[in-house]
């Protein structure tokens, strides 16, 4: 059975509001998405024909302020994956702190199988549907599942056509040349390295030689592996959507992502063995990073599952029973909503200096980024620690509450 993220978000959050004290209407208030835009289009293909494509863009709550969350560009993509990941944005937002409040948006499309040509054709003209919501000032979005830098680019360059001048902020992850940030490219895995060495120190586990999976090697999966490698950890294997590699000596990632880069895949690397993706979620280690899709972990494979620590570099990897089996055997898990929020909080670093016209150096950039990552996991396992939660329940009280003071600050309009 493929799991509805939305279903399991609501659940999330419905779990969380038990122990907050809120008035009905403000909880469903904060439990409903604020806005649902879909968009069908025309896209001119390589062959002279016309092909229409369905694309949507979310704003769960501005409570905070602008809305902030990726584009998705996948064959699976449901109004309902997009409301989970706009709703996610927002708690995640608030528990570190950040401005924003929470947005997704999504394609549904194959991106390898379009031209460069097609895939420009394609984000220009969704840009364009969208730009009715966004703006530097209401909703930034940024990458997320096969989009990037290049499609940031051309975003923003679309957006600033209609303006008739240049808006770098409308946009993060954006190449730096047109007012990306430094550090941006590696900050979600940046923050998935920062919050597994913590946990490390907590639990006692040296670095150097901790036995690391990663399945997944693309934004957030690659920078995870190669900067916890340079911490000392062992990254014994990888994956990508086609097959992994393993080697219980280690792996070296930055030469597995220089073949990927050439090759397209793990697959085929000479100095690992070949592993499936099944069995990779299963191997002995200390910290397993599912840095793919959702629903990687489920009821079916977590009794299974060797890990000591679980930092989910993607959002939604487990589902509600494999987090109760897995929390049930002990398995320390770092949230979603905590552990992959280097990326947002990166890109609002982004969005203050394009707005400021005024940037700032990488040294400065990775330790505020550091900083915010210490803290909120500090202030996440005090909440665990403080209601006898587990660690995503915590992630989602500190996050629901920050949002629903601001709600109640603000007040209900009119
Ligand atoms: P990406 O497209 O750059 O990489 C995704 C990787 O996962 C690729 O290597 C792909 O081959 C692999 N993959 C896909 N299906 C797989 C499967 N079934 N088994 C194994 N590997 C599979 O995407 P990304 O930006 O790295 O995003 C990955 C996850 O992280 C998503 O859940 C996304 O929402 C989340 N996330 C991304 C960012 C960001 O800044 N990019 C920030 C926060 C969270």
């Amino acid at each position: 059975m493929v799991e509805n993220a939305y279903t399991i978000a609501l659940q999330q959050f419905d779990k969380a509001i038990r122990y907050l004290n809120l008035k009905a209407g403000i909880a469903e208030y904060l439990r409903t998405p604020k806005r649902e835009l879909t968009v069908n289009f025309p896209v001119a293909m390589d062959d002279g024909s016309v092909r229409i494509f369905t694309g949507y863009r979310i704003h769960h709550n501005t409570a905070l302020g602008p809305t902030k969350g990726g584009i998705r560009y996948h064959p699976s993509v449901t109004l309902d994956e997009v409301r989970a990941l706009a709703m996610w944005m927002t708690w995640k937002c608030a528990v570190v702190g950040i401005p924003y409040g929470g947005a997704k948006g999504g394609v549904l499309c194959d991106p390898k199988t379009l031209s460069v040509r097609e895939l420009e054709n394609l984000t220009r003209r969704y840009a364009t549907e969208i730009s009715v919501l966004m703006s530097p000032q209401g909703d930034i979005p940024a990458p997320d599942v096969g989009t990037g830098e290049r499609e940031m680019a051309w975003i923003m360059d679309t957006y600033s056509m209609h303006c008739g001048y240049s808006v770098p902020a409308v946009v993060t992850g954006k190449p730096l040349a047109i007012g990306g940030s430094l550090g941006r490219s590696e900050a979600t895995g940046r923050g998935v390295m920062v919050t597994t060495l913590e946990t490390l120190k907590r639990k006692n586990i040296p670095v150097e030689g901790a036995r690391v999976v990663v399945q997944g090697f693309g934004k957030v999966g690659a920078p995870a592996a190669y900067l916890i490698a340079e911490r000392g950890a062992r990254v014994i294997a990888v994956s990508d959507a086609d097959g992994g590699v393993y080697n219980p000596r280690g792996l070296d990632p930055r030469n597995l992502l220089a073949y990927t880069a050439a090759q397209g895949t793990v697959v085929g690397y000479r100095q690992a063995e070949p592993i499936s993706n099944a069995e990779l979620l299963q191997l002995e280690c200390e910290v397993l990073m599912p840095c793919a899709l959702e629903n990687q972990i489920t009821a079916a494979n977590a009794p299974r599952v060797r890990a000591k620590i679980i930092a989910e570099g993607a959002n939604g990897p487990l589902t509600p029973e494999a987090d109760e089996i897995l929390v049930d055997k002990g398995v320390f898990i770092i949230p979603d909503i905590l552990c992959n929020a280097g990326g947002v909080t990166v890109s609002y670093f982004e969005w203050v200096q394009d707005l400021q016209s005024f940037f700032w150096g990488e040294d400065e950039i990775n330790e505020r980024l550091r900083q915010i990552m210490v803290r909120s996991l500090n202030q996440v396992l005090r909440v665990a620690h403080e209601k006898n939660v587990d660690n995503r329940t915590a992630a989602q009280i500190l996050g629901i509450q920050r949002v629903a003071e601001a709600v109640l600050i603000r007040g209900i309009y009119p």
